[in-house]
């Protein structure tokens, strides 16, 4: 042991500042040539192996580390930002926003408070996407780490402001009748888990019957609450789906917003996948109605791209918003000047410390324009639209349900087969195309439907993306039912 004080720096500036310049070459060729490596490939064990080791005792060189990242890491990506990924529902990313997140990081800024110029910018992009949406500017919002925690700032808020009593200092135990949350059987798992955290539980979210194009059904809606209110059930908020991760169907936004305010419900919109819609020249009108919702969970890391994490909370009544999560403990109290006089970014949420993920959302608006952002979206809509034609058109092949958005719902289906069997077939096909790097689609079952299901929120796919998956899905199928038929 010396007495040298020790410090995270480098010793060695230059050389550090050389493999830096080489991760970001190297990056830029990444995303370049992204096109000719496969969509996804199955990690080596040997591989998977030294990804478990335990914590090293001792450094080594920034160097050798870089060099484990290009063996064991780049090549094994998940995939969402090569353009014929359209599993679950992601976006693609962008090179912009991915210098954001390592200029953050330089600052080492921290969001719970403050008055720095990190802090104004989280502001301001909570600020544009108020204006995205159709928001007044007296709103509120909070960047959060994705739509699942958008929903639950959102949801409590409304279960503060619905409760009728001071639910923070006296608790649930204090309600005089049970709340209930309403939302179509296409709502996303994030609704279940919000409600249980917020100590309702499962039952107090009812799921509403959808219809045929897995809309909410609005008389079994009236129904429900009408039933609820019988029996001393007390009706408090309804969360409208624009954009389902089964389908991509919009609930009637205008309908249910005037359903809420004649029943003097909280709406809340989860519109992680369709309230950028607001934004598309073409798809605006999908929309319709949006920006009548008390409150709206959106995703930037969906349909703007934004590296992961960034989700955010809007909420019209600013007062019911800070209502539900400031307080001022006594080792955070601003001051009048100087660093802590600025807004605390803690009180619109569940985080303390906060991320500067606010800045590759910046950049990126900055540089492309919310213009081309618009378009981007439309660009995946006619991307859809396309593929649901093609699959129209291609025997062999059944378009599931009607592509509302951006997801096309279909299966292979050579006819006479058992609804069992053309599951494993679709489910076999899926993993195939998968292994082989070609393609990656999901698959999900509606309405007591299996189907493939593929998500084009991607700003790298192109239409002959679309006609290879066609191609590989027919072939397969071919393929593997001739087998199936062998045996
Ligand atoms: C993606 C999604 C969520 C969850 O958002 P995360 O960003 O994954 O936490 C919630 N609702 C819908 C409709 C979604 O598509």
């Amino acid at each position: 042991m010396t007495n040298e004080p020790e410090t995270l720096d480098p010793g060695d500036w230059d050389a550090h500042r050389a493999v830096a310049h080489r991760m970001v070459d190297d990056a830029v060729d990444y995303i370049r040539d992204i096109r000719s490596r496969p969509v996804w490939r199955d990690m080596p064990p040997t591989v998977r192996v030294r990804l478990r080791e335990g914590v090293p005792r001792d450094g080594q060189k920034l160097d050798e580390i870089y060099r484990q990242i290009e063996t064991d890491l780049m090549p094994y990506p998940m995939g969402n930002i090569h353009p014929r990924f359209w599993m679950w529902y992601m976006g693609a990313s962008n090179f912009t926003g991915a210098l954001g997140d390592f200029l953050a990081a330089i600052l080492g800024s921290n969001l719970g408070g403050g008055d720095h110029a990190a802090a104004e910018i989280d502001k301001q992009v909570v600020g544009w996407l108020k204006e995205m949406v159709g928001y007044p500017t007296s709103a509120s919002g909070t960047l959060v780490s994705g739509g699942s925690m958008a929903n639950l700032i959102g949801l409590t808020v409304a279960r503060n402001a619905m409760s009728g009593i001071d639910l923070r200092e006296l608790g649930l135990a204090a309600l005089t009748a049970p709340m209930r949350f309403y939302g179509s059987d296409q709502i996303h798992s994030c609704h279940q888990v919000a409600v249980e955290t917020m100590g309702l539980g499962n039952r107090a979210l009812r799921r509403v019957r959808s219809d045929a194009a897995c809309r909410m059904d609005l008389s079994a809606l009236r129904d429900a609450i009408a039933e609820d209110r019988a029996a001393g059930i007390q009706p408090a908020c309804v969360i409208a789906t624009a954009g389902t991760v089964n389908t991509g169907a919009i609930d009637d936004l205008d309908s249910i917003a005037d359903l809420c305010a004649a029943e003097g419900l909280w709406m809340h919109v989860d519109g992680c996948i369709g309230a950028l819609l607001a934004i598309a020249p073409k798809g605006r009108a999908l929309v319709h109605g949006l920006d009548r919702a008390d409150s709206i969970a959106l995703d930037p890391h969906k349909w703007l791209h934004a590296p992961f994490e960034v989700g955010c909370a809007l909420v019209r009544d600013a007062g019911a918003h800070l209502g539900t999560f400031s307080t001022t403990p006594e080792y955070l109290e601003s001051a009048s000047r100087g660093i802590s006089s600025g807004t605390w970014l803690h009180d619109f949420g569940l985080q303390t410390s906060r991320g500067f993920r606010a800045l590759k959302v910046w950049m990126a608006l900055k540089e492309h324009g919310l213009a081309k952002f618009g378009r981007l979206i439309d660009q995946d809509l006619f991307h859809a639209r396309y593929l649901s034609e093609l699959i129209t058109n291609t025997s062999g092949l059944t378009l599931c349900f009607p592509t509302a958005i951006n997801i096309v719902c279909f299966r292979y289906d050579p006819g006479g087969l058992s609804e069992e069997a053309l599951m494993q077939l679709n489910t076999e096909i899926m993993v195939q195309m998968q292994e082989a790097g070609i393609a990656a689609v999901s698959d999900t079952t509606v309405q007591g439907r299996h189907c493939l299901r593929a998500a084009i929120n991607n700003h790298r796919t192109i239409p002959s993306d679309l006609d290879l998956v066609v191609a590989e899905v027919v072939r397969r199928g071919r393929a593997l039912n001739a087998e199936a038929i062998a045996d």
